[in-house]
């Protein structure tokens, strides 16, 4: 045991049992993996498929598998038969092939809608026009082989602690919003707001995250 197993009890010792910590393996190597394994840690995050799908092959089965890149309609194929949840939905052309390679394993597989929250225009996403426009269509209700449980959101990188706040409020204000509209239908559920990174995660946790991303605090830095 080492300093990963102590930072997952750590943070294990002080989140709230109703946050989900998610631990950002992407770059680590699989040891890496084991060490937060064994020390109890279930949920991990990748941000490329080759690297999941590599990861995935050789680790435990009960592992519960987060997608939080970008992701290529043409590789979603790789993925579909075990992914739990796919953070970075950014275009209903990609829901619509995560749906039919869902369908194809008979399975239906979470998504979250990454919205543009932040300033910079590097990062992906739907604002909110495009996310309501989207829901509310016919044709996604037809979509009976993935859940869109909530909206995650990556804050600018700035040290701006104002900017941060901000950026997570509009966020959950966004997923408030998607509550009232009430254009619930049984693909749509609202309940988890995937925001906080290392840099940020205490903010994020104030301003109504339910889901933490982290990863060089887990695992040490990225080279
Ligand atoms: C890399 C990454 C993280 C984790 O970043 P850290 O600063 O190492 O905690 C979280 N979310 C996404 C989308 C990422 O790509």
């Amino acid at each position: 045991m080492g300093f990963i197993s102590d930072n997952i009890l750590y943070y294990k010792n002080i989140l709230p049992p109703d946050i989900t910590l998610v631990a950002v393996s992407k770059t680590q190597p699989v040891d890496a993996i084991i060490e937060a394994y064994q020390a109890g840690h279930r949920n991990f995050a990748e941000n490329y498929v080759q690297e999941l799908t590599e990861k995935y092959a050789q680790l435990p089965k009960d592992i519960i598998w987060h997608f939080i890149g970008h992701l290529q309609s043409n590789k979603v194929k790789y993925i579909a038969p075990f992914i739990e949840l796919i953070h970075s939905v950014d275009s209903y052309k990609l829901l619509k092939e995560i749906n039919k390679q869902a369908l194809k394993h008979q399975r239906v597989i979470n998504c979250l809608i990454q919205i543009h929250i932040a300033r910079e225009d590097t990062k992906f996403g739907m604002n909110e026009t495009e996310l309501m426009q989207m829901i509310s269509s016919d044709d996604f209700k037809q979509l009976n082989n993935i859940k869109v449980i909530g909206l995650m959101g990556m804050a600018t990188n700035t040290d701006d602690e104002n900017t941060i706040r901000n950026e997570f409020k509009m966020l959950k204000t966004i997923a408030n919003n998607i509550k009232v509209s009430k254009s619930s239908t049984k693909n749509l559920d609202i309940s988890v707001l995937s925001m906080g990174m290392s840099s940020d995660w205490k903010i994020a946790l104030e301003e109504g995250s339910t889901m933490l991303r982290l990863g060089s605090s887990i695992f040490g830095a990225r080279n």
